[in-house]
């Protein structure tokens, strides 16, 4: 039995693997293309505080702002969902991948940076390795292991700029169709002085670029780009929809993270679902090498754990997905109407939809 791990993609669930299966004690290393992985940014840090307690990772260094909810722009109307106590915090994304990184080699995994894994690389690896897929939205791994495909793609365009948003407390979405068909657009406050503007249209509707050039035209985007300097900018892709299964027991070939899909359809939040997927994958790694338990436990208790997650969230995508314009700022009045701002700035979980759907029935029910 091979009792040694690659992993392809030095990304946070890759890291993630790499760290806990080293404190397993389990011998591994880890493939990255990039001269410095996760350099350019092209992604956004927000993450739940409840979720980044699941993770098990020193973040704290990365931290650039602390979140206490969201504001919602739909056609007119405006839902603004503010919690009393944080809820999230932004993270600076290289900085989160070099602790990360530091942090797996400290364990005793070796990161080999500039290392581009191809069909050939992969079939000479497997002979000897198990091998971890964490190598994202457009996964090498999973082609040449023939996993099913990802549903969707979401592309993306993000920007920093040098410009402090008034209230850095709040995140700011943009519902527009005609701009960003299929996702939506967003102003991040990523510190007190560093403001993020970005948008996700569904790849079947273009060009994110073109999109973004849009967005830019709505007059609070306006302000950010006309007095704000650029720091930095760039495209990216969101995956949306799980694989029908990532672990192949036969050939000892597992999928985390982007790779596997494992992500939320309704924002494209992936470090807390991934994440938890790395340190899944790595305790069933121990398991198998140790014991012999098959590799796809990891999916079985993944599954358990996130599955019914995952499921509301594409629900909620699907049906914002089948509304016009005019439907959807009805749905915004109507949650005015019945103040469910103030519901879910109570009892909302930006990852378990589960669970504010079980407050808000326990909550009638209590009346
Ligand atoms: C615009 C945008 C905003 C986002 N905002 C958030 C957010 O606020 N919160 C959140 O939780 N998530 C967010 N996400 C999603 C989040 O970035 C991803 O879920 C997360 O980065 C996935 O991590 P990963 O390690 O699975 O993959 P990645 O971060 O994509 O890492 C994969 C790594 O594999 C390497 N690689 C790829 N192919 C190969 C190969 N053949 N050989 C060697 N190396 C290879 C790459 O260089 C890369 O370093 C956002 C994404 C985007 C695009």
């Amino acid at each position: 039995m091979k009792n040694s791990v690659a992993i392809v993609g030095a990304g946070t669930a890759g890291l993630i693997a790499a760290n806990r299966l080293r404190k397993l004690g389990v011998e591994t290393t880890v493939y990255d293309q990039k001269p410095r992985p996760g350099f350019p940014v092209r992604a956004s840090g927000i993450l739940s505080i409840n979720g980044l307690g699941t993770l098990g990772v020193d973040y704290k260094k990365a931290m650039t702002n602390t979140l206490n909810g969201a504001k919602l722009h739909i056609g007119k109307e405006t839902i603004e969902i503010r919690a009393k106590k944080p809820i999230a915090y932004v993270l600076e994304r290289f900085e989160l991948n070099q602790l990360l990184q530091e942090a797996s080699e400290l364990a005793g995994a070796e990161v080999k940076v500039g290392a581009q894994v191809d069909g050939k690389t992969l079939d000479r690896l497997s002979e000897k390795n198990i091998i971890v897929g964490a190598d994202g939205a457009v996964s090498t791994v999973a082609r040449h292991f023939k996993f099913p495909p990802i549903e969707k793609h979401i592309l993306t365009f993000r920007a920093e700029y040098d410009y402090s948003v008034e209230d850095s407390g709040m995140v700011e979405l943009f519902f527009d169709k005609d701009v960003t068909p299929g996702f939506f657009g967003w102003i991040s406050p990523n510190s007190k002085d560093i403001a993020e503007i970005g948008i996700g249209i569904d790849s079947a509707f273009g060009n994110s670029r073109a999109s973004f050039e849009k967005f830019k035209k709505i007059p609070a985007i306006k302000q950010i780009v006309e007095n704000g300097k650029l720091i930095t900018d760039g495209a990216s892709i969101i995956p949306v929809g799980m694989r029908e299964h990532f672990v192949k027991d036969n050939e000892e070939v597992l999928l985390v993270g982007d790779a596997a899909g494992q992500v939320k359809p309704t924002t494209g939040g992936g470090i807390i679902f991934g994440g938890n997927g790395a340190v899944y994958a790595a305790n069933a790694i121990h398991r198998h090498i140790e014991g012999g338990a098959k590799l796809s436990e990891y999916e079985r208790i993944w599954r358990k754990e996130f599955q019914k997650e995952v499921r509301l969230h594409s629900f909620f995508y699907d049906l914002y997905s089948s509304m016009d314009k005019k439907k959807l700022e009805q749905v915004a009045r109507m949650i005015k109407l019945m103040r469910l701002e103030s519901f879910l700035g109570k009892y909302g979980d930006m990852d378990r939809p589960s669970l504010v759907i079980k407050r808000f029935f326990l909550r009638g029910l209590a009346k």
